[in-house]
C-alpha cells in the first residue's frame, strides 16, 4: 500500500475486526499502546467502538509532556524568571501547570520564554543572545533525545559557552516493563512507531522473553493499528509472547544505529521520575560528565518551590492504564486544552487531550 486512503479502507478493516473477534473468542484481553500518537489515532478514528467490548486498549505512558514530572517544570519556570537565562521550551510543554504555575503564565509575569520547533533552534537563540544563558527544557524519549545530543554537540563545535540543556530525556523499554510488574494488567503492547525506528525491534526482547508479553510495533493509521491488535490477539489466542513488526516499512530490526550512537556519546543512563509512576531505574538520560558544561543543572544553581501536585488530578493514573481520562472528575469541566489542570489534556500526544478532541 502506498497511499494514505488505502490505510483507512473499510471492508479490510471490517475483515480485521471479524478476525479480533474470532481469535478473542470469550477472552478478556487488555493491550496497552504505549505511544500517545497510537492514543490520539485511536481516539481520532474511533477505533475503541468497533472492537469488542472484552478488548480493551490501555493508555500508556508514551507522551513525553505527559510524564515529565512536576518538579522539572518547575525546575525549567525558575530558569525563566531568571533574569540572565532565556528558557526555551517545545510549545506543548509551556502550557503544563506546574506545582504553582506554568511557563507560559511565567512569561506573561516577566519571565524570559521562548518556544522553538527544534533543538537546532535553541542552538541559534544561543547564538543570538551572547549575553543571555539560554537553557533548553529537552524533553523526549529515544525519538527526540538524538536531536538533544546533537544539539549539543553543535553548542560544543561552534564554542557556546551560554547554551546549556535540563535534560527530561526518557527511554521506553524499561518503562514498560516497570509497568509490567505494576498493578495493572497488561496481556500485549502495541510498541511505539517513532521510538522503535530508532531502538529497533530488538529492543522488546526482553519484554518478550522475561515477561511473556507479545509485542507489535506498528504505525498509526487504522489498518495498522487494527493489524497490530489482530497479531497480538493470535499471539494471545495461540500461546506465544513474540516480537512482530507490522510497521516494517519504516522500522528494522536493529533500529537507527547512527542516531543511538550520538545519543550515547552525549549521554547515560540514570534513574528518573515519571509523573504518576515514580522513579524508574536506568529510563533517564542524563548528560554524560564529558559535556558537563552543557547541563543546566550542574552550571546553573536556582532553588525551586517545593513540588506540589493537583489532587484531583489522575493523569498519574491515567499514564499506567489503570484510569481512563473520562474517570476524572475534571475532565471536560474544570479540565479543557484551554484551560488544563494537568499534563495530559495539555499535549497534543496526552490521553486526556485525545478523549476531549474525540470522544
Ligand atoms: S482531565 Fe485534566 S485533571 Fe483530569 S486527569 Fe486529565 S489532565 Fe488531569
Amino acid at each position: 500500500m502506498k497511499f494514505v486512503e488505502e490505510f483507512r479502507n473499510k471492508e479490510i478493516a471490517g475483515g480485521l475486526i471479524r478476525r479480533i473477534e474470532e481469535s478473542l473468542r470469550e477472552r478478556r484481553v487488555s493491550l496497552m499502546e504505549v505511544c500517545g500518537t497510537h492514543t490520539m489515532a485511536i481516539q481520532r478514528f474511533g477505533l475503541r467502538s468497533l472492537l469488542p467490548k472484552s478488548l480493551k486498549l490501555l493508555s500508556g505512558p508514551g507522551c513525553p509532556v505527559c510524564v515529565t514530572p512536576n518538579e522539572l517544570v518547575d525546575l525549567a519556570i525558575t530558569y525563566a524568571m531568571k533574569e540572565a537565562v532565556i528558557l526555551a521550551t517545545f510549545g506543548d510543554m509551556a502550557k503544563v501547570p506546574g506545582s504553582s504555575t506554568s511557563l507560559l503564565k511565567a512569561k506573561a509575569a516577566g519571565g524570559q520564554v521562548q518556544i522553538v520547533y527544534s533543538t537546532m533552534d535553541a542552538v541559534k537563540l544561543a547564538e543570538d543572545n551572547p549575553d543571555k544563558q539560554v537553557v533548553f527544557f529537552g524533553i523526549g524519549f529515544e525519538t527526540t533525545a538524538p536531536t538533544i545530543a546533537a544539539a549539543i554537540l553543535q553548542a560544543e563545535q561552534i564554542g557556546l559557552r551560554n547554551f546549556f540543556v535540563v535534560s527530561a530525556a526518557k527511554t521506553i523499554p524499561l518503562a514498560m516493563e516497570a509497568l509490567l510488574q505494576g498493578e495493572v494488567r497488561i496481556d500485549g503492547f502495541i510498541c511505539p512507531g517513532h521510538v522503535s525506528v530508532i531502538i529497533g525491534s530488538n529492543a522488546y526482547r526482553r519484554i518478550v522473553e522475561a515477561y511473556h508479553a507479545p509485542c507489535v510495533i506498528t504505525g498509526f493509521e487504522p489498518l495498522d493499528i487494527l493489524q497490530a491488535i489482530e497479531m497480538l490477539v493470535v499471539q494471545i489466542g495461540d500461546g506465544r509472547a513474540e516480537v512482530e513488526n507490522q510497521y516494517s516499512r519504516v522500522v528494522h530490526e536493529d533500529g537507527n544505529a547512527a542516531a543511538r550512537a550520538v545519543m550515547e556519546q552525549v549521554f547515560e543512563a540514570r534513574d528518573a521520575n515519571w509523573r504518576g509512576i515514580g522513579v524508574i531505574p536506568g529510563t533517564g538520560l542524563g548528560i554524560r560528565p564529558e559535556y558537563a558544561r552543557f547541563d543546566a543543572q550542574a552550571q546553573i544553581s536556582v532553588e525551586t518551590e517545593k513540588t506540589a501536585e493537583n489532587k484531583l488530578c489522575i493523569c498519574g493514573l491515567v499514564l499506567k492504564g489503570a484510569r481512563e481520562p473520562t474517570d476524572c472528575r475534571l475532565f471536560a469541566k474544570r479540565c479543557t486544552p484551554e484551560n488544563p489542570v494537568g499534563a495530559c489534556m495539555v499535549s497534543g500526544e496526552g490521553a486526556c487531550a485525545a478523549y476531549y478532541k474525540y470522544h
